[in-house]
């Protein structure tokens, strides 16, 4: 019999904007009876991709995939300007779901280009975003471990950008590491608010619980940053891609208090269904009885307008089982 008692989803979890945005701008241009796709995975998670093309809207690969007058979306890591400018020349009807944050970026960047600077740009190399980014700024560097840092040259004038979801703690770190490699250092924080304040939320959350669930993309940096933070604090953690990662009650040892979190690509409605099965899991033999209606309580804890991040239907938050 398990012991879990609670389980507590962390504060403004779900999609970040810029994703909501971009899968918005979709879903508009599908219910407008346009055909609409959207320019590689507009999120990482197949529950939602199935959902998009159950609307008609279908994830491509490359701009040739897409019939002239039909509508491309471009997603919130943004592209380069020579994908813009193809996608138009295709005659495509172009949704620029960009990022407000990211906009800000590759523009920031074409600033530092023309300021002639040395650019520095802390991300994951083949990342999405940072393919985008490297057009606006063919000559950065783009490093991401610390073993990469010392390919940095030596040089007069240098600038530090960072992709949108980086940890702050890594930015840091490798500014403080460029003042001894240059003359003038311009240091742009361009790390996404919404990033930091999910890990602020995630550390607290870590800080009182038990044990933690952090639910995202295997290989999403910022799911993976969440996890480490929770190893920090020193809270067992168990990192899932969905519900369906979930088979071992014995994973959660004594545990009667479990808190859970997900990265900007993760919808909340999946932080429910993974809620619904820690109880079913390992809950108490109440919780098992009620494990519907408790994942339903949990997340309309989180759901007002306070913290939001989904279109969760308001009504009264349940407080009993
Ligand atoms: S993490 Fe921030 S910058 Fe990146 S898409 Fe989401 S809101 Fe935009």
């Amino acid at each position: 019999m398990g012991k879990v008692r609670d389980v507590v989803i962390t504060r403004r979890t779900g999609f970040c904007y810029g994703v909501r945005e971009a899968i918005d701008y979709a879903k508009t241009a599908a219910a407008e009876g346009k055909p609409t796709h959207t320019l590689g995975q507009v999120v990482h998670n197949e529950g939602v991709i199935e959902q998009l093309e159950s609307q008609g809207i279908r994830t491509v690969d490359t701009l040739d995939e897409v019939h002239e007058g039909a509508a491309v979306v471009i997603r919130a890591h943004g592209v380069t300007p020579e994908v813009m400018d193809r996608a138009k020349a295709r005659g495509l009807e172009v949704i620029d779901g960009t990022c407000t944050w990211v906009i800000q970026e590759q523009r920031a960047l074409s600033q530092l280009v023309d300021e002639g600077y040395t650019i520095v740009l802390l991300g994951t190399p083949r990342h999405p975003e940072v393919v985008g980014l490297l057009g606006f700024a063919p000559d950065a560097i783009v490093v991401d471990e610390e073993e990469d840092w010392g390919r940095i040259p030596r040089t007069k004038r240098m600038a530090l950008i960072s992709q949108s979801t980086q940890p702050p703690w890594k930015f840091e770190r490798l500014a403080a590491y460029l003042v001894g490699r240059c003359h003038e250092l311009k240091i742009v924080n361009t790390i996404c608010p919404v990033t930091i304040r999910r890990q602020q939320d995630t550390m607290e959350a870590a800080a009182a619980v038990d044990f933690m669930v952090v639910v995202g993309g295997r290989s999403s940096a910022n799911t993976k940053e969440l996890t480490r933070l929770c190893q920090i604090a020193g809270t067992p953690v168990l990192q899932i891609e969905s519900a369906a990662d979930l088979h071992d009650p014995d994973a959660f040892g004594d545990a009667e208090l479990v808190g859970v979190t997900g990265g900007t690509s993760t919808p909340i409605e999946d932080l429910q269904v993974v809620t619904r099965r820690i109880y079913e899991l390992a809950g108490t033999a109440e919780a098992r009885d009620h494990a519907a209606r408790l994942a339903e309580a949990s997340l309309r804890r989180v759901a007002d307008s306070t913290y939001r991040t989904s279109s969760v239907p308001s009504s009264p938050v349940p407080t009993e089982v």
